[in-house]
């Protein structure tokens, strides 16, 4: 790209949302980037998110799903998960734009006087301090290639309207005039060239009395995009089926967008889907027309994320796993651990089906109190061919997933123990293996004779009070016979995020080791375990990091692999196809032809569960 040298000029699509929330416009975002890389574009990302949180850190995972990591430690909305996940790029904590962090910079301005004696104010301070933000982010490369992307897809959280996000829209209208014209001599003369588009993602619903699909909501929320000075260059309209004709007409007339620009995204069988819908009403056309590429950029070639969408659609045959945690009334707070789950389990070719087991729910105390969930939660458990025990803070839940853990590991249950699904393995085999009965987490019970989990903050200099280990660090594999060295295509380290306060205490490791378990990962101090297994057992492997953050379509993450694989029986054909994660569904056959359980509805996310509501 970009061949005639001089400045580059990024170009932006800015992505927002009218009508309702919780129209998928992260994912119809990500999928728009996606269509733009298959048109051999560069692409990266900004999400913005109007909260006053700084970052999504101190978020509850239950009221706003998960807190998503990053490379760099930051903690951010899961959207940007999204983006990491189909984009396959390395975001930084800057990508992920709040309220929070714009004031939080304008206020430190003003006290270290830059601000010159002026009135600092919302116009034209806080919208310029947007604007810059949004240019500086846009020119850091995150797909590992030097230099810039192409395409900075923006998008707006919320809705056009909400009192929160006007800053946002004013400083993004102010923003269309500056970028959006392009200056070369070429396309001076080119009233549709720029650098600026914008696509309103909107829902056009369906009145089930008269079974007619309504536009005007779609009507109102364009007419006040405009009234803030933004106007659509593409309308993307959410609706059960596609768009009737009609329909299209009377948004383009009230709209003044060409009805050829307006895109139906009606319902599909899983997102992955999503980029071929786009493409197949091209898309891709009015969105390169409007930045001025149409000469640059080629046909889209989208034949993976195709056949991969529809292969998933054809899973037959289930691989059940158990996930014992905390928030398991809502999806969104283990997005991500769902993804890898999913990644997974479709390039070894089993359809997913997640049973959410409430930790809580297996303790012996609600035997006594709740007899039927307590059943409930047992039948969930022992009908799975795997458990996953995720992270999370707190002890509500702690005895059950201990409960858990020991479960899997007394009747050979393939285990995966994740941040503090690891640390309750450890305490776990304590308890039960070397008779400490009261063996526990000092953040669970700071006066445990037996901290086999203790407090081992990072010295950080640069974060004064942040006690959180967090982001990419390195594990070295201790040993290379071992299930996770094997699974991570045995080299000899590797690089995950991190995102906990508490560690396996290092003084009791040994008694642990000789007692069986195996810790075959640490850091480079030899201090930190990082990866425990059982050698002794089918699988039941512990990882401090959160290796669901890096797992992508078509690159399942190691450690989930082996899960499933396990689950399925498919753990030692896999290790012994050596060359393992990375595109391994095409390297490595395992077909297996078992009996199809046929289900009635495939769920939008591929993921059949026992809760509703995945949403990317
Ligand atoms: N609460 C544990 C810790 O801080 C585990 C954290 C997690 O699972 N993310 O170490």
């Amino acid at each position: 790209m970009n061949k005639g040298g001089g400045m580059k000029k990024m170009k932006y699509v800015l992505v927002t949302g009218g009508v309702v929330s919780g129209l998928g416009k992260g994912v119809t975002a990500s999928s728009i980037g996606v269509l733009l890389k298959a048109c051999g574009l560069r692409v990266t990302s900004i999400k913005i998110d109007p909260y006053l949180n700084t970052d999504a850190g101190t978020m509850s995972p239950f009221e706003h799903g998960e807190v998503y990591v990053l490379d760099d430690g930051g903690e951010v909305d899961l959207d940007l998960g999204n983006y990491e996940r189909f984009l396959d790029i390395k975001l930084t904590r800057d990508n992920n734009i709040t309220t929070g962090k714009i004031y939080q910079a304008v206020i430190d301005k003003e006290r270290r006087g830059d601000y010159l004696g002026k009135t600092v104010q919302v116009v034209p301070h806080i919208t310029d301090a947007i604007q810059e933000w949004i240019e500086r982010v846009a020119m850091i490369p995150v797909d590992g290639q030097p230099g810039p992307a192409d395409v900075c897809v923006i998008e707006l959280g919320g809705t056009i309207g909400d009192i929160e996000s006007m800053p946002f829209t004013e400083a993004l209208g102010q923003f269309s005039y500056r970028v959006g014209k392009t200056t070369t001599y070429e396309t001076l003369h080119d009233a549709a060239a720029g650098n600026f588009c914008l696509i309103h993602v909107s829902l056009v619903p369906v009145l089930s009395a008269v079974g007619e699909q309504k536009s005007k909501p779609t009507q109102h929320s364009v007419r006040g995009l405009r009234s803030l000075g933004l106007t659509p260059n593409i309308l993307a309209c959410r609706s059960t089926l596609a768009l009737e004709e009609n329909v299209k007409q009377k948004l383009s007339q009230f709209c003044h967008v060409p009805a050829e620009n307006i895109i139906t995204l009606y319902d599909v069988p899983n997102i992955w889907h999503l980029p071929s819908l786009l493409r197949d009403q091209k898309a891709h056309g009015a969105i390169l027309g409007a930045l001025n590429l149409l000469g640059v950029a080629r046909e889209p070639n989208l034949k993976e994320w195709t056949s991969r969408a529809e292969s998933c659609d054809m899973l037959l045959e289930p691989v059940r796993i158990a996930i014992v945690g905390k928030y398991t009334g809502l999806s969104d707070s283990y997005l991500s651990l769902l993804k890898a789950l999913l990644h997974a389990s479709v390039s070894l070719r089993k359809k997913l089906v997640v049973d959410w087991v409430p930790a809580s729910d297996i303790e012996d105390e609600t035997a006594k109190e709740n007899p039927e969930a307590y059943k409930a939660a047992w039948k969930l458990l022992q009908g799975a061919d795997g458990v996953l025990v995720p992270g999370g803070f707190g002890d509500r839940g702690v005895e059950g997933k201990i409960l858990a853990a020991k479960y899997a590991r007394e009747n050979r249950i393939p285990f995966l123990g994740i941040c503090l699904g690891m640390q309750i393995a450890v305490i776990e085999f304590a308890r039960s293996i070397l008779g400490l009965q009261d063996a526990n987490s000092t953040e669970f019970d700071p006066d445990t004779k037996s901290p086999c989990v203790i407090f081992m903050p990072e010295g950080s200099k640069t974060h004064f009070g942040g006690t959180m280990r967090l982001g990419s660090r390195r594990t070295y594999f201790q040993v290379m016979d071992c299930k996770s060295a094997k699974l991570y295509g045995n080299r000899g380290f590797v690089d995950e995020r991190h995102r906990h306060r508490y560690e396996v205490n290092p003084d009791m490791v040994s008694t642990l080791e000789d007692a069986g378990l195996s810790f075959t990962g640490k850091d480079e101090t030899g201090q930190r375990m990082e990866i425990v297994e059982l050698p002794n057992h089918p699988y039941y492997i512990g990882a401090q990091f959160h290796p669901e953050f890096k797992s992508r379509p078509g690159k399942p993450s190691a450690l989930f692999l082996g899960l499933i694989a396990a689950a399925c029986g498919q753990l030692d054909s896999l290790l012994h196809a050596h060359k393992i994660p990375n595109g391994m569904a095409k390297k490595v056959s395992l077909y297996q032809n078992g009996n199809a359980t046929k289900f009635a509805k495939i769920p939008a996310d591929g993921i059949y569960s026992n809760c509703n509501g995945v949403h990317a």
